[in-house]
């Protein structure tokens, strides 16, 4: 890294991987902005609902314009849904795919001016595993995760000749947050006892355990980092083996 500070644009950093990102890049020297609904523990917050197009490139232009520059991207706000495509409302989806999608094409077209003048930038997309395999009940949130993947290598070949790198982090399941709420949700509609869907949850995972965010942010670091210059375009992996069975 240079003796110039190096500025870190995310999306949705006040918990889970988000959080254990914001966290990470600070403790390695960046200067983070955290644009969330709410405020996080660390990093610079900028209050912003992501799914608003419009209000979501003002922010990064307003950071943009007061840093002067902007290293790294990391497009990772989103939310979950169980549903299959019959279950999901016009409305469900619309939502869904305004934070998810949406949000991660609002942020990318506003670093992009930026990343270009620079001639360098990094984007990270926090997908899923879900955007390589599918899994039930999980039509929008498996298609909004494959949307992401598809940003990730368009961009990645469009601006290539800018030395803008893209990829997208397809995490397998992750104890946050979201994880506790979609593992309740299922326990009311089932009855099942949380407990033992958890430990299940584990035992499906080939390395017998969940990730942690820490996990996904140190890959991201790398991921954002120099020594990743020749890696572009790509889908990252990081699920304990899940997606090789
Ligand atoms: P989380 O719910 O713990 O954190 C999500 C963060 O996004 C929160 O801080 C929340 O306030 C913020 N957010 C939600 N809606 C927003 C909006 N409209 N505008 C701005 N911020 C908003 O979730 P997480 O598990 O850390 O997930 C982060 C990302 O990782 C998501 O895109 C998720 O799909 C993906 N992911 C999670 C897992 C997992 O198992 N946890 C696995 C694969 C991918």
């Amino acid at each position: 890294m240079s003796n110039q500070e190096n500025i870190c644009i995310i999306t949705g950093g006040s918990s889970g991987i988000g959080a254990a990102i914001v966290k990470c890049f600070e403790q390695n020297g960046y200067r983070v902005f955290n644009l969330d609904l709410k405020p996080g523990e660390n990093g610079e917050y900028v209050q912003c609902d992501v799914s608003d197009f419009n209000a979501t490139q003002k922010a990064i232009e307003n950071i943009i314009k007061q840093s002067g520059r902007v290293d790294v991207l990391i497009s990772n706000a989103g939310r979950h849904l169980s549903a299959n495509i019959e279950n999901t409302s016009e409305k469900v989806f619309d939502d869904l795919i305004d934070l998810n999608v949406k949000g991660a094409f609002a942020a990318t077209q506003a670093v992009l001016p930026m990343m270009k003048q620079q001639n360098s930038g990094v984007i990270l997309y926090i997908a899923s595993d879900q955007a390589l395999i599918a899994k039930s009940n999980s039509f929008a949130y498996c298609l909004s995760k494959h949307a992401l993947a598809a940003m990730a290598k368009t961009t990645a070949l469009d601006y290539a000749q800018f030395n803008i790198r893209a990829n997208a982090i397809c995490p397998g399941t992750i104890e946050t947050p979201l994880y506790h709420r979609a593992i309740d949700a299922y326990c009311k509609r089932s009855g099942a006892d949380k407990q033992e869907v958890h430990r299940e949850e584990e035992a499906l995972q080939p390395i017998g355990r969940l990730g942690q965010p820490d996990e996904v942010a140190e890959y991201a670091l790398f991921l954002a980092g120099d020594k990743a210059s020749f890696i572009t375009g790509a889908l990252q992996v990081i699920d304990g083996g899940y997606t090789t069975g």
